[in-house]
């Protein structure tokens, strides 16, 4: 049996690199609670992502529903998403008690189609939930416009785009708010982690106390709040990767140049596209597969891949309107682009230490006759 390639492979520092940031952990016996490794990370975040303000959290999911939670929509409101994105995002909009009212995407950079935003507004929307899917930066001045014209928040669901510059601004800037996650798949890990970055200073007091049970201080509890700490090891884990991360990004840039080269000029096979003034972080490669021009489906190839222990992922497939707990329960009228894209869309294995020989006998797989 071959080697088995996985979709991603999570990023580690070398263990004596690790060691030497939890030493501390050892004199001070301060495992979580905002400690100093946490302190630590998150000014070194707010610098890397250029951002002002930032609240680490657990995971990127949690930091969706805190952040949803502390806008303090009316229960019922209906938030405009996208189908094409990771459960989670669907998950935090329902879980707090709002309507998710699903948008179309563009058929080039699979992001929300924002003129398709407008007709869905309706007297009950507060806001919107679109995602800057694979990395790949939403029409962020557009929908900035849309959402003054009718006085509704924006937050990003900017889970794939850790380090994603647009004209040169941290992506963490645009719209009330936007969600990184630092989960171990993700370009940039803290094992399991994420932060909320925001511009408005009163957000941090309101999701210090969602991620900390509303406490203030020794006797006072000022609010309902869950449980959303990062962890001191997950802190220095991001530490460290944090210390090696240009170095990845510029590995996986190698990776995505080989796989473009290969697959540049097969009929029915498009890959991602960037444009210019977006400075990307090289964090999925998905390919769109034409049956009709490239000669196989993409289920054939995904299943062709598995058989040679390469295992390549249909993200995003279903729709997240599609599965079985959202089905038939909202609004989804006109979402085609999406549709059509999600029947054809397979993400590439991409990791830094994927091996530019991989990358050429997965592609050498996906063209064999
Ligand atoms: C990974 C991901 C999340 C959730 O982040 P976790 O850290 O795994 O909780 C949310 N949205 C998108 C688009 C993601 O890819």
């Amino acid at each position: 049996m071959p080697e088995k390639i996985f979709v991603t492979r999570s990023s580690m520092p070398p263990i004596e690199e690790y060691i030497e940031e939890i030493k501390t952990l050892w004199n001070t016996h301060w495992l979580t609670n905002m400690g100093v490794l946490h302190k630590d990370l998150e000014n070194k975040l707010k610098d890397y992502l250029k951002v002002k303000e930032i609240s680490l959290m657990v995971n990127g999911h949690m930091s969706l529903e805190l952040v949803i939670a502390a806008m303090k929509f009316p229960r019922g409101s209906e938030v405009i998403t996208t189908p094409f994105t990771f459960i989670s995002t669907t998950h935090a909009i329902v879980r707090n008690g709002l309507k998710p009212v699903f948008c179309d995407i563009k058929p080039n950079d699979y992001t929300i189609d924002e003129e398709k935003i407008e007709e869905l507004i309706t007297e009950k929307t507060v806001a919107i939930l679109p995602v800057h899917v694979y990395g790949n930066v939403c029409a962020v001045e557009k929908i900035q416009k849309i959402a003054e014209k009718y006085n509704l928040k924006v937050i990003y669901d900017a889970a794939h785009a850790f380090g994603v510059t647009y004209k040169g601004i941290g992506i963490g800037n645009f719209g009330n708010a936007s969600v990184f996650s630092f989960h171990a798949t993700k370009v940039f890990n803290s094992i399991e982690g994420g932060a909320v970055t925001f511009n408005n200073p009163e957000l941090n007091i309101a999701l210090y106390n969602l991620k900390n049970f509303g406490i203030r201080s020794e006797e006072v509890v000022a609010e309902v709040g869950a449980n959303a700490k990062m962890n001191e090891f997950a802190a220095a884990m991001g530490i460290c990767n944090l210390r090696h991360i240009d170095e990845e990004i510029r590995k996986r840039e190698c990776i995505v140049k080989k796989y473009r080269e290969l697959l540049h000029n097969i009929d029915g096979i498009d890959c991602l596209k960037i444009p210019p003034d977006i400075e990307w972080n090289y964090s999925y490669f998905p390919i769109q597969i034409d049956e009709l021009r490239f000669g196989k489906t993409r289920d054939e190839v995904h299943i062709l891949l598995k058989q040679n222990g390469i295992f390549s992922r249909k993200y995003f497939y279903p729709l997240t309107s599609d599965h079985a707990c959202f089905r038939n329960k909202y609004m989804n009228i006109s979402i085609e682009n999406a549709r059509c894209i999600a029947k054809r869309i397979l993400v590439l294995p991409l990791y830094a230490d994927l091996s530019l020989d991989n990358v050429s006998k997965i592609i050498s797989i996906i063209l064999k006759k």
